[in-house]
Formats: C-alpha cells, structure tokens, sequence
C-alpha cells in the first residue's frame, strides 16, 4: 500500500511536470542575458581565462510568452561566413517572444576574433577551428574552453539545435544542409523533419561520425550524441552577404520553428531535396596558382578535368580530377592553393533514406 501509494505521488508529480510546459513560462538565463517570459534579453558567455586568453560571446536569449521547446541557433564558429552571421542577426530582430512559443537562444557570433580580423576558418587566438573540439575541455586552449562552455550553457540546455555555416572567404559553395541520422528513429525522425523543413534542396546525409560523448568534435554532432535532434545548415559563399543566400537561412530558421510548434504559420518545407550519400573531398598535390572549370553546383563526371594549379611561370603543375561523379557543393573561390588544402567537396547523390 505504502509502495502504491510513493507511485501515485510520483505519478502526480510527473503528470504536473509534462503539462508545465504548456502553462508555467520561467525566466531562461545563458550566460549574463537572463531573459522573462515574453522578454528578450542579451548578453555574453564568458569563457573565462586559461592557458591563454578569456573570451566572450554574444548570447540573445528570446523567451516566448508561453513555455516550450528550447531552440539553439549558433553561427560564427567560423566569423567570416557571414551569410550565417547576418541571417541570425535578422532572426534577433525580428522574432517577437510575444509570438514565441518556447526559448530560442542565439549565439550569432562565436569566433569574434575570425570577424573582426578577417581570419578565415580558425580562430586566431589559438589557430584551432572551432567546430572541431567539442565538447571541448577546462584546461585547453581558447577554443576547447569555448567548446566546453557552448556544451554546457547552450548545447546541453537545448530540445534542438542549429548549426550555421556556409563558404568561408576562399570557398565557393552551394546551400545545403547536413541531416546526420544517429539510429535512434524517433530522434532521427524529427531531425530529418527539421532538414526538410528547413527548405535547402541538398541534403548531405552525414552517417560517419564520432559518437563517443567526448570526441564528438563538431557542435551539432555532441547535441545529436546527446539526444537532442539537430542539422547543420550551410549558405553563402566567399564573404558575400548576397540576400539570396541570407534569405534561405532565415526563410529556413522560421519554416524550423513553425515545424516545432514554436511559432504559428505553415512551415515551407522542400518536397523532392537532392540528397547526398556522401561528399569526396579533392585536395591540391601541389602549392601554386587554381584555376577553376566549373561552376560551384556544377555536375562532374568521374575523371572529368574540372581546374588546374600552375607555377608562377604558367606551367601546368596539377590536374584536378573528379574522384568520383557528383555534384560541385564547393570550389576553392580564390588563386592561393597550397599543397593538401582543398580544391573542392564533391557530393554523390544518393536515395531518398
Ligand atoms: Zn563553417
């Protein structure tokens, strides 16, 4: 009787926490922006000081008037693709908590120190990328403090969770979206929800990655091996901010939200996306001038010729040949090549999974 009676309560207690949600809003703090329902608020993430130098990372935390999922949107670990960055500096002012079902926390700038120094790729306090160290750890560098505190106050504190990319400074790319199915099908589902939901019309099904908890590396990786559905999206291209390609990560952000129920209106999801099995990448063998052939988005056949390195001297010193037939998602943008960086991605159409 006893014990039936411990289950009861137990029962009431978990009942009063599943319709919570729909009834208690609380006030949601991420690092110093502690935002009401129905309020905004913003402020920084802090990492502190270490073996090098602290950091700090602007944080907006959006707080709906009615509680809800949480929804992380982080762009900038790489600061100059900018399409990324100025997509989510649109979704900060437009998004009205009085609309919000749920908390939307938004890191629009992670690599500060990439923006505003113009450094492509690596963040120049470290010269580490930091979208390769998560979970990332106490006593590394700037980059792996960073990771750590971005898994703590952000990743771990979300329902779902959205990674902006795109073409950095020397990279020209197509949109597309990276959809990585983890094998548990509910989680999956939701995901592969949110990729379509999104609205890029490739989709690069992304199944080779860690999936120890503390090697995950990449940011959307440790929230999917944390349970949490999340996709990376990527847009823009060589530090353009064309509105085409700011335009379909913001149109994407918001068709995301009304597919979670986080705000009303019919989401605009892609119907027919070109999905992707995998991506080839094609590196230089040889430093010297690139000259491309094709068009990012471009179609090559297997053993197509689609750039060349020269000398200084106009001497053809390496042929850049498809691996593999597929589709052009991104082509090195400027001249400079150095031996073993990348020429192109190649991505191979697959099936529909
Ligand atoms: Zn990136």
């Amino acid at each position: 009787m006893k014990r039936l009676n411990k289950r009861l309560r137990l029962s009431a207690v978990l009942l009063a926490l599943a319709m919570c949600p729909a009834v208690c809003a609380q006030s949601f703090r991420v690092g110093t922006a502690d935002a009401r329902p129905g309020q905004r608020a913003d402020g920084f993430l802090e990492v502190p000081a270490g073996v090098d130098a602290g950091m700090k990372i602007p944080v907006v935390v959006v707080n709906g008037a009615k509680a809800g999922p949480v929804l992380a949107l982080v762009a900038g670990s790489h600061g100059t693709e900018y399409a990324s960055v100025i997509a989510l500096e649109r979704v900060i002012t437009t998004l009205d908590p009085g609309q919000l079902t749920g908390t939307v926390v938004i890191l629009p700038l992670v690599n500060q120190a990439s923006f505003e120094q113009k450094v492509p790729h690596l963040n120049p306090a470290d010269g580490k990328n930091m979208n390769r160290f998560f979970p990332g750890k106490a006593d590394g560098t700037q980059t792996e403090r960073a990771s750590q505190v971005i898994t703590k106050e952000v990743i771990d504190r979300s329902t779902y969770v959205i990674d902006y990319h795109g073409g950095d400074l020397d990279e020209s790319l197509v949109p597309y979206t990276y959809w990585g199915p983890t094998g548990h099908a509910d989680q999956d589902r939701v995901s592969k929800e949110m990729a379509l939901a999104f609205g890029l019309n490739r989709i690069i099904i992304w199944r080779e990655r860690p999936t120890d908890p503390a090697a995950t590396r990449y940011l959307d990786n440790t929230a999917s091996v944390h349970g949490k559905p999340s996709i990376v999206v990527e847009a823009g291209h060589a530090g353009t901010t064309e509105m085409e390609d700011v335009g379909l990560l913001f149109n994407g952000t918001i068709s995301v939200m009304r597919t979670l129920k986080m705000l009303a209106g019919d989401p605009l999801p892609i119907e027919n996306p070109v999905w992707l099995e995998k991506t080839v990448d094609v590196n230089s063998e040889r430093t010297g001038i690139f000259y491309p052939l094709v068009l990012r988005g471009g179609y090559v056949e297997a053993g197509m010729k689609f750039g060349y390195v020269t000398d200084a001297f106009g001497k053809t010193i390496y042929v850049a040949r498809a691996p593999v037939a597929g589709i052009i998602l991104h082509i090195c943008a400027v001249p400079s090549m150095k031996q073993g960086e990348g020429i192109a991605t190649i991505g191979v159409v697959g099936k529909a999974p």
